[in-house]
């Protein structure tokens, strides 16, 4: 048994996690990284083998301290914090003991030994020089480029620190840029949301534990296992969506019925997250569960974007979260199922279409009644 071993075993214990429940983690930290249920012994012996504490360069710069909130918000120790407490955060200025010149000295030995993650927060401004967003007498660019010298790779949190966020929302007047506009000398991982949901952080570390890597992305660096599907396609509105039963004002019978939010603004069919999946605040709920249509905070200049105006359709996708309600016929190939698939789910999407063209005639019938 490696001390790390025994030292999570002592943990889970100090803090009342049972190793039923630690197991149970690594079977949702399992599903949350899209990987089979048979993953999870192999999560839990990396995190029981896992030979020493990976640290942590945790970096604020133009941001609001929202990703930090998340990253600290569980009210009660869980298997997902014992998880983050592998992470060993060297330097993190909400929450470190140490002040001045202590901490940037714990900052630059860890720097100076290698091997570590760089957890960027916020937005890096560039207009003058970088002045907007100076630390100790120093511009959030030097401290970036100082921070990233040695480590393994950046892991940049929320919608300020990926894409700009808040501070880059036209007029941008100080020149807000992501972390992976700056930095091209280690991987970039992004991790956008509005704040940046603390489950996508912990499945991240846990596959970096367990794989040894950081998970596949897209091509705006973000992990496919949060954001490889549309929030659209996973809603429990969906059903209202496709029956063409849209919300029209705050309040109204559709919104007290839990009708779709697409008219009031929701921007889930264009935006990929799993917010549906794994939900906020410990699984209790999310925006749009909670009423409000869904704002893209995982999508690149969405302060810019006109919250309450429906966005346009590109197309309609058929939904994922459901299988479908009848099976193909067995004597069906599997490529004639794919056939039958792929035709349902055109003709899914064809039924929404044509009921949310039928809403909109609708509503312009009775707009031009009231005219
Ligand atoms: S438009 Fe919004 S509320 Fe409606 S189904 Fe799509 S994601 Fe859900």
């Amino acid at each position: 048994m490696t001390n790390y071993q025994w030292e999570l075993e002592k943990v889970l214990t100090e803090r009342g996690i049972s190793r039923r429940d630690f197991l149970k983690f690594c079977t949702a930290m399992a599903g949350v990284l899209a990987l089979p249920g048979t993953f999870a012994p192999r999560i839990a012996r990396a995190m029981e083998e896992a030979p020493k504490r990976t640290p942590v360069v945790w970096l604020e710069f133009q941001d609001c301290a929202g990703c930090t909130e998340s990253f600290l918000r569980a009210s009660r120790p869980t298997a997902a914090e014992v998880i983050l407490d592998v992470l060993s955060v060297d330097y993190h200025e909400t929450i470190m003991a140490a002040a001045g010149h202590l901490a940037e000295e714990a900052k630059k030995q860890t720097i100076d030994a290698g091997g570590y993650l760089v957890v960027v927060e916020g937005a890096i401004p560039l207009n003058e020089n970088g002045l907007y967003c100076c630390i100790g007498g120093r511009t959030a660019v030097d401290i970036l480029e100082e921070a990233t010298a040695n480590a393994i790779a950046v892991i940049a949190v929320g919608n300020c620190a990926t894409f700009g966020g808040l501070p880059k929302a036209a007029p941008n007047p100080t020149k807000a840029v992501g972390a992976m506009e700056l930095v091209t000398h280690v991987p970039v991982l992004n991790l956008p949301g509005c704040p940046v949901n603390v489950v996508n952080l912990t499945a991240t570390v846990v596959h970096f534990l367990t794989f040894g890597e950081l998970p596949a992305t897209d091509k705006l660096h973000r992990p496919l296992f949060a954001y490889g599907s549309l929030i659209h396609d996973n809603c429990e509105r969906r059903g209202h969506f496709d029956a063409g039963e849209f919300v029209q004002q705050w309040g109204d019978e559709g919104h007290r019925k839990g009708w779709c939010l697409y008219e009031m603004g929701c921007k889930g069919p264009v935006a990929y997250h799993n917010c549906p999946a794994v939900r906020f605040n410990s699984g209790t709920s999310w925006p749009v569960g909670s009423g409000h249509g869904c704002i893209a905070c995982s999508e690149p200049d969405f302060w810019d974007r006109p919250k309450y105006e429906p966005v346009v359709l590109q197309e309609v996708t058929p939904p994922a979260t459901y299988p479908p309600v009848e099976a193909p016929p067995e004597t069906i190939s599997p490529a004639g199922a794919a056939t039958v698939a792929a035709v349902a789910g055109l003709a899914v999407g064809a039924a929404g279409g044509a009921a949310l063209s039928q809403s909109r005639r609708r509503d312009q019938a009775e707009q031009q009644a009231e005219d």
